[in-house]
């Protein structure tokens, strides 16, 4: 006992006096403007403080957004992202990457975010028109205590395909493993730590893992998954934080200041519950925002003895476009459904989670064929495109973000007529005359 003890006090003081330096990594993604602290959400304060209780415990602290901070609250959607990024500078964030929904507003909103920002918005395969890169930079070196470390941001290259194309026009992607496999290896031997903010993908951060040799750590985003255990791939670690805010990843890391890489890495996720009490100051500034949009969103429309999930609410949402438009049937897309309806009194505010992105009311008229591809492209399997047949015309009630994505694929094949109208309204004059 005593000797094993005497090995282990040797061994630390060898290593801590060598190579090896500690680091906190704390990292969230797909915040989605959940500013305010609600149920399973943290809210931007308690986050806060976390980083804050973490800075002031340790020497080296190194804070991380993998994109998608704006868009699914009113603050964002009615001040179009700004305050989340004013508010986000009191988190204390390094670094984050953009994710596709800072490109709603249209990427020229993406600089107003950058000027807000207090922390630079990484991105290395995103282009304006001319070929300027959106973002501050492609990547960033820091000294954090001694530790030398790369951040690279990375966006899917699948972006235009799932953004409005309004305000978008000319912008595109270049391959996310061609860019990062040159810049690792232009970076590995000036650094210790090579990490990646990166608006992808569980699936595809891990096979970027697989196939870009020399990344230490992957911090993710974009498929809201909930990584509970960092994931192993090669040498690279990959995490995500699921979403809004309902975990915040925290990971404990030694870094070999020698060799290069990640030693050790411990830490997994914290959920909401568990964070320390919310931060005042932030507290106070997301109160301000809110209060601005409190008198219009926070009014009651109607109540529901039962909560309701994105699945069943995806023929509910449809059936009211199909009203308003008097057409045969509504489509309403699965990604477009941004929150659920739980049990109780249900107001406005909920509605503009669910329809964060202000669309509006459109009709699509197309033949059989091409609708069904139109369902199948956000990849919706039900029964009821069986049901559609090749050669007939049919006309939808759908929402401007379906229009538009339909027009700019399948061209004249379709016909969009726009209604005029914010889809989240018609969704809330019918559910305050009808219920749900
Ligand atoms: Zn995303």
């Amino acid at each position: 006992m005593r000797a094993t003890l005497l090995v282990s006090v040797l061994l630390t003081a060898l290593y801590s006096s060598a190579d090896l330096k500690s680091l906190v990594v704390i990292h969230t993604n797909d915040f989605h403007g959940r500013i305010a602290e609600d149920g399973r959400y943290a809210g931007a304060a308690r986050i806060a403080a976390l980083v804050k209780k973490t800075r002031a415990e340790n020497e080296r602290v190194l804070v991380l957004d993998a994109g998608d901070a704006i868009s699914g609250t009113p603050v964002s959607t009615m001040f179009q992202g700004v305050p989340i990024f004013e508010i986000l500078n009191m988190v204390g964030y390094d670094a984050g990457a953009i994710g596709n929904h800072e490109f709603d507003h249209g990427y020229a909103l993406i600089d107003r975010f950058r000027e807000v920002a207090n922390y630079p918005l990484l991105s290395a395969n995103a282009f304006a028109p001319h070929g300027d890169l959106i973002g501050d930079a492609p990547a960033l070196i820091r000294n954090i205590g001694g530790i030398t470390v790369a951040i690279i941001g990375l966006i899917t290259d699948f972006t235009p395909h799932i953004i409005t194309p309004v305000g978008n026009e000319g912008i595109s992607f270049a391959t996310p493993r061609k860019m990062l496999a040159a810049m690792v290896s232009a970076m590995r031997p000036q650094v210790d730590l090579i990490v990646v903010v990166s608006h992808l993908g569980h699936e595809e951060e891990k096979q970027l893992a697989s196939e870009v040799a020399g990344i230490d750590l992957i911090v993710g985003g974009h498929s809201h998954t909930l990584v509970e255990e960092p994931v192993r791939v090669g040498e690279t670690w990959v995490v995500q934080a699921n979403y809004y805010g309902t975990h915040v990843g925290y990971l404990e890391l030694l870094v070999d200041t020698d060799e290069g890489g990640i030693d050790e890495l411990e830490g997994g996720l914290i959920i909401a519950a568990d964070l320390p009490p919310g931060d005042p100051e932030v507290k106070a500034l997301v109160a301000a925002w809110e209060s601005r949009v409190a008198e219009k969103v926070d009014v009651q429309i109607a109540a529901v003895s039962r909560s309701y999930n994105k699945i069943e609410l995806q023929p509910m949402l449809e059936r009211i476009l199909a009203i308003a438009t008097q057409t045969e049937f509504g489509y309403y897309n699965m990604g477009g459904i941004r929150d659920v309806i739980t049990k109780g009194p249900v107001s406005a505010r909920h509605i503009w989670n669910i329809e964060p992105f202000g669309n509006t009311l459109v009709t699509l008229t197309t033949d059989g064929a091409t609708l069904k591809k139109i369902m199948q492209r956000e990849n919706e399997s039900h029964g009821r495109v069986d049901k559609i047949v090749d050669n007939e015309t049919y006309t939808v009630g759908t929402n401007s973000f379906i229009g538009a994505q339909a027009k700019k694929v399948y061209g004249d094949k379709v016909t969009v007529s726009d209604k005029g109208v914010l889809v989240r309204d018609v969704l809330i004059d019918h559910i305050r005359a009808n219920g749900i």
